[in-house]
């Protein structure tokens, strides 16, 4: 992408209004503009920011069984009433009337309509274990929206659903999206740590929430070191497993771990003090095991074996796609700007001409923009006039994992330097070692996702 042909409103201070790092960054590196209070237009670098995050947590959904599907945002009240959730949820769902006076809603979340599609569909526990997930805009009147896209009004999240016959195979599906979460938040390049969650209104028995460890974090972390050197199951994982998704689930569930809220300080004492781990976290996933609670009111029934039906077993699986390109920020950034985790970040590489206007430097800049291209790189070419100091600031502020600079003091020598944003480690090298260099990157374990 040419810098020159992009759309990508930087600021050169974030607005007051922004409290916490990732706000202000966001804001200033264009990813984001405010449309109202809680509501964001995504510009383009953070919309590809957000898709990327999609698109592993998408790949790991799939690898684990799940099955993508799209529902609307706009939802009737209708199927509300049947689970008895219209009343109860409160002010923070969008309540609107239609043209005839219908009651419909903006979809806080979709355990009454995903619901309401497994029951027209199945009827036999020969087509379980079944789950269903999407992608969509979500919508809550929150009390206070705050700190950008972290809190919003509208928001994306990832929400899945697993239907099974009966309680056991039920959690197991618990457990495999439990895996499959390790494993999104693993390929993100962030330490995650589940913890054992109140369920409040989702409601059921048994529920993690995930939290990215953040100083900013607005949930305190009581944990046991070692949970940091816990091993990420691999690709090869197999989920078909059960009994192997059990070891897994246990294996993260014996230390101790509690947010704030359920925090047991007897228990915590027992710890080793080098062991106590005191940190910050926000919560970008959220996971519920329920049973019946919705299957029930809504005659949600499958027929088993024995020829009698039985309503369906399920759990809800929810990971906040825009809060987690936040908090995302939140932990890998310095005060130069953001630090993108390679598997998320909007390009790979950030070639920057020192010199626009220069025929020689602008042909090898085309030239080598083209040859990257065609490596498989995805490039931002900084081609823009202007002072040496403000390219290199956006390229540190966007935060690319590699830079590739080609001034007129080495150009003379045919050299480039080569820095890595994160390390800020800085190579001079000819030009073709620097290119060598960067399609082994890419063919290496960097840049592979
Ligand atoms: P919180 O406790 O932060 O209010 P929640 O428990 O209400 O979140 P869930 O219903 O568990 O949220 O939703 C699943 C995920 O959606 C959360 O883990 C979070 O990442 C994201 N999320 C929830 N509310 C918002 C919001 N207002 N803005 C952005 N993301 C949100
Ligand atoms: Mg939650």
């Amino acid at each position: 992408m040419y810098l020159s042909k992009y759309f990508l409103p930087a600021l050169k201070e974030a607005p007051r209004e922004a409290e916490i790092i990732s706000h202000q960054l966001m804001l200033r590196a264009g990813m984001i503009k405010q449309q109202s209070v809680g509501i964001y237009s995504w510009l383009p670098l953070g919309l590809k920011v957000m898709r990327k995050v999609e698109n592993i947590i998408r790949e790991e959904q799939n690898r684990a069984g799940a099955v993508e599907l799209l529902m609307p945002s706009l939802q009737s009240a209708d199927l509300w009433h049947e689970s008895k959730r219209y009343d109860d949820y409160g002010k923070e769902m969008i309540r609107i009337y239609d043209r005839y006076g219908r009651e419909i809603l903006l979809g806080p979340t979709n355990e009454e309509m995903v619901t309401d599609i497994f029951r027209s569909y199945v009827h036999s526990y020969k087509d379980l274990p079944l789950n269903l997930y999407h992608m969509q805009w979500k919508f809550r009147d929150e009390v206070r929206p705050r700190f950008g896209v972290m809190r919003g009004r509208e928001f994306r999240m990832k929400d899945a659903y697993s239907f099974d016959f009966d309680e056991a195979s039920s959690r197991t599906s618990y457990y495999r999206m439990f895996t499959s979460y390790l494993r999104i938040f693993d390929r993100l390049g962030i330490k995650t740590i589940p913890i054992r969650a109140h369920t409040g209104p989702i409601g059921g028995d048994l529920s993690h929430e995930f939290l990215i460890c953040a100083d900013t974090g607005e949930s305190k972390i009581f944990c046991d070191k070692d949970y940091l050197s816990l091993l990420v199951p691999g690709a090869e994982v197999d989920y078909s497993d059960d009994l192997l998704m059990a070891d897994i689930f246990n294996q993260w569930n014996q230390l101790y771990a509690r947010t704030h809220d359920l925090h047991d300080e007897a228990l915590w004492s027992q710890l080793n003090p080098k062991n106590q781990l005191n940190i910050k976290g926000i919560e970008v996933g959220h996971i519920f095991h329920f049973g019946t609670k919705y299957s029930k009111p809504m005659g949600a029934e499958v027929m088993g074996p024995d020829g009698k039906k039985r309503p369906v077993f399920m759990g809800s699986y929810g990971i906040g796609t825009s809060r987690l390109v936040a908090a995302l920020i939140e932990a890998c950034h310095d005060k130069k700007g953001i630090i993108w985790p390679e598997s998320v970040a909007p390009f790979d590489l950030a070639l920057i001409n020192l010199r626009v206007g220069d025929k020689g430097i602008d042909a090898t800049c085309s030239d080598l923009y083209t040859k990257l291209l065609n490596a498989g790189f995805d490039l931002f070419y900084d081609d823009i006039d202007r002072h040496a100091g403000e390219k290199f600031a956006l390229a540190d502020l966007i935060g690319l994992p590699w830079q590739m600079i080609i001034g007129p003091r080495l150009f003379s020598n045919d050299e480039a330097e080569i820095k890595n944003r994160s390390t800020g480690e800085r190579e001079i090298l000819s030009l073709e070692a620097a290119l060598n260099k960067l399609f082994t990157l890419k063919k290496g374990e960097s840049f592979v996702i």
